[in-house]
């Protein structure tokens, strides 16, 4: 387990394998941005006391897409009293175990790199998903809008929180050496790319990708620069 502080009021969860969660703290209650793969919800227990909150405390976990290393520890958290397991709309089948997703359509680049890390994570156990959200809606019960990335898979999503001033990019983005880059393993590539076009006009004080280290303060200028480049950052494309 591992609690990495990124500011008073935001922790990031990492688990042993590819996944990385969120905690967002308002107050006396907090929400979690995906789970990371199965078996954290000790971990996220954790991260709650750390701030004095416990697991009643969890309002809502929201899942930027299906992939098991973001919604891996859902069906756990699902039997938290007080949590509410948002996803969007295109995605939400597959999380509650209705459907299967495609496998992404990989790269000869991305090949050797998904063989390794998919064979690291567990399959996800079938989750409730209490609401489906809409491209681009606006989440007035926690203050914050949808940005459909799809792309990455047909119901990706980022969250942006105007009020924190932070946007979490789920996979359509990752941090890495540095560079903000497309995430891999895309189900559909072109569609991800013009996706990644849609941080061009984030401003924003902290930047939390799906894999790969946030950014802070003027760093997070990278993500604009990458989202307007003449090509969309794709090292494995
Ligand atoms: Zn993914």
């Amino acid at each position: 387990m591992n609690i990495v502080d990124l500011r008073p009021d935001l922790r990031m969860v990492l688990d042993d394998g590819p996944g990385q969660a969120y905690l967002l703290r308002r107050g006396s209650d907090a929400l979690l941005i995906d789970t990371g793969i199965a078996g954290q919800a000790t971990a996220i227990t954790e991260a709650l006391r750390g701030w004095g909150l416990d697991r009643e405390s969890l309002t809502h976990v929201v899942l930027t897409h299906w992939h098991p290393d973001h919604v891996g520890s859902a069906a756990e958290l699902a039997t938290w009293p007080n949590v509410r397991v948002w996803a969007h709309r295109s995605d939400a089948a597959i999380i509650r175990g209705d459907g299967y997703g495609s496998s992404p359509a990989l790269t000869h680049a991305e090949e050797g790199l998904y063989a390794h890390i998919s064979g690291s994570i567990p399959e996800a156990a079938p989750s409730r998903v209490d609401r489906e959200l809409d491209d681009d809606e606006i989440l007035d019960a926690i203050d914050a809008r949808v940005l459909s990335t799809p792309g990455h898979t047909d119901g990706s999503i980022a969250l942006h929180f105007p009020n924190e001033n932070v946007l979490f990019t789920g996979d359509i983005a990752a941090e890495y050496q540095g560079q903000v880059i497309l995430g891999p393993f895309n189900h559909d590539r072109p569609q991800a790319r013009d996706s990644f076009r849609r941080f061009a006009d984030i401003d924003v004080d902290t930047v939390c990708f799906g894999h790969g280290q946030p950014l802070r303060g003027d760093d997070t200028a990278l993500l604009r620069v990458a989202a307007t480049a003449d090509e969309v950052p794709d090292p494995l494309g």
